[in-house]
């Protein structure tokens, strides 16, 4: 655990009016159907095969500027959103993106290809040509008609990363070679990875043509899977520890808050050179064959920063919902948290940023309120603390019981 001083008193509370709750959008925002947010529209890029070359990297840096605040979003679903587009400029950016190959038929393909893929394939493994083949099944004219948020996860690695993930439908490796199985689920396919694609579409076209209310785990105890899904799941191989620093792909970088400049992307674009940029769900950028990481703003390069403890949605003032700048909390009270302890700092209950229980302050009206282990809507244990109050309180409890 790490010795700490007094924690000092901040002005964390921005907003000078009430704000009002949030609404459930039940959609993710595209490049084609962008969302309106508290600075600007949000244009959302789904990289193809989860992964950036060195140009349209660095094309998507300059356009974020030409078109946007310049800042660059990492999402946990491993895609990149441009923040602060303006209306007007938004057709030129669509242009834009569409010359480097980044933009769909449409905005139902788009809305569609929501596919998570993992960061540590090896050439000749199989995974880009799978990733490849299930975007282009979810392109064609009778691709089911799938709920917004649902999607596709291509862990074909080595061993399986993306079980934390969010994910409807997931094409793992497993011990007995690749498997297609419905999130929540038992049981799955054994298939060939000329069979991998195929059955996840008869899996999207099964639950499209269910009784169906929410993500795929909802079907669990009331729908049975069709007989092709009928194999046990094999064990999985045990999830490696990824950590920030060289591994044997490259270098993983994190993004402080999954955020990060126009001039960062482009220092990452230049060091991926010949190579290029893997997008990951967690925040973090894996850089091809690098041997080192170039100095950015925003760039975290050690694996014992206290920031990759933090997870902060936008807050105050990037979103109108947000009653506190959840990121000035982060970096104030980052160095204060026991390494092993992870805290999810929201600006309002709705918790973009980390829908699982966490230790959580979330900024009410009021104050911030102080969760021992919940989502943002969960119950406080503390309520209203104010900027003074709330780092000690949180320290006081972090260091009297084990949370
Ligand atoms: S959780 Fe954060 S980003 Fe999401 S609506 Fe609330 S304030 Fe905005």
């Amino acid at each position: 655990m790490r010795t700490a001083p007094t924690p000092p008193a901040a002005n964390f509370v921005t907003t000078a009016s009430p704000v009002g709750k949030p609404s459930v959008k039940g959609w993710c925002p595209g490049a084609l159907r962008p969302m309106l947010s508290g600075d600007g529209w949000v244009v959302r890029i789904r990289p193809p095969t989860g992964r950036l070359s060195a140009a349209q990297a660095a094309g998507i840096a300059q356009l974020a500027e030409r078109h946007g605040n310049g800042l660059i979003d990492i999402t946990s679903r491993a895609n990149v959103q441009l923040r602060g587009v303006r209306e007007a400029s938004h057709a030129e950016l669509i242009d834009g993106l569409r010359a480097f190959g980044l933009i769909d038929a449409n905005a139902e393909v788009e809305a569609r290809r929501n596919i998570v893929v993992t960061p540590f394939w090896r050439a000749g493994d199989g995974t880009l040509d799978i990733a490849a083949a299930q975007a282009n099944a979810l392109a064609q004219p009778d691709a089911p008609n799938l709920p917004k948020k649902f999607g596709f996860a291509v862990d074909t690695g080595a061993q399986p990363v993306l079980q934390d993930t969010s994910a409807d439908i997931r094409i793992e490796r497993t011990a007995s070679g690749l498997f297609v199985r419905a999130d929540g689920f038992a049981t799955g396919a054994r298939v060939t990875a000329d069979e991998a694609v195929p059955a996840a579409m008869a899996l999207a076209r099964w639950y499209a043509a269910s009784p169906r209310s929410g993500r795929m785990a909802a079907l669990v105890g009331s729908q049975s899977l069709p007989d092709a899904f009928q194999t046990p799941l094999p064990p999985l191989v045990a999830v490696p520890q990824w950590q920030v620093g060289p591994n044997a792909h490259g270098w993983l970088v994190g993004i402080a808050f999954g955020q990060m400049s126009a001039q960062t992307l482009s220092a990452l674009a230049e060091c991926a050179d010949i190579n290029a940029l893997r997008i990951t769900p967690w925040r973090m950028v894996l850089i091809e064959a690098a041997h080192h990481v170039p100095e950015a703003p925003g760039l975290i390069t050690r694996a014992d920063d206290p920031l990759l403890q933090v997870v902060a949605c936008s807050g105050a003032p990037q979103c109108q919902h947000a009653t506190i700048d959840t990121r000035t909390v982060a970096r104030a009270l980052a160095p204060y948290l026991p390494a092993d302890r992870l805290l999810h700092i929201s600006g309002c209950t709705k918790g973009c940023a980390h829908p699982k229980a966490a230790l959580t302050l979330v900024g009410t009206n009021d104050g911030i309120d102080l969760i021992r282990h919940g989502t943002a809507a969960s119950t406080a244990d503390r309520c209203a603390l104010s900027a003074d109050t709330v780092a000690t309180e949180l320290q006081r409890l972090l260091h009297a019981t084990p949370i």
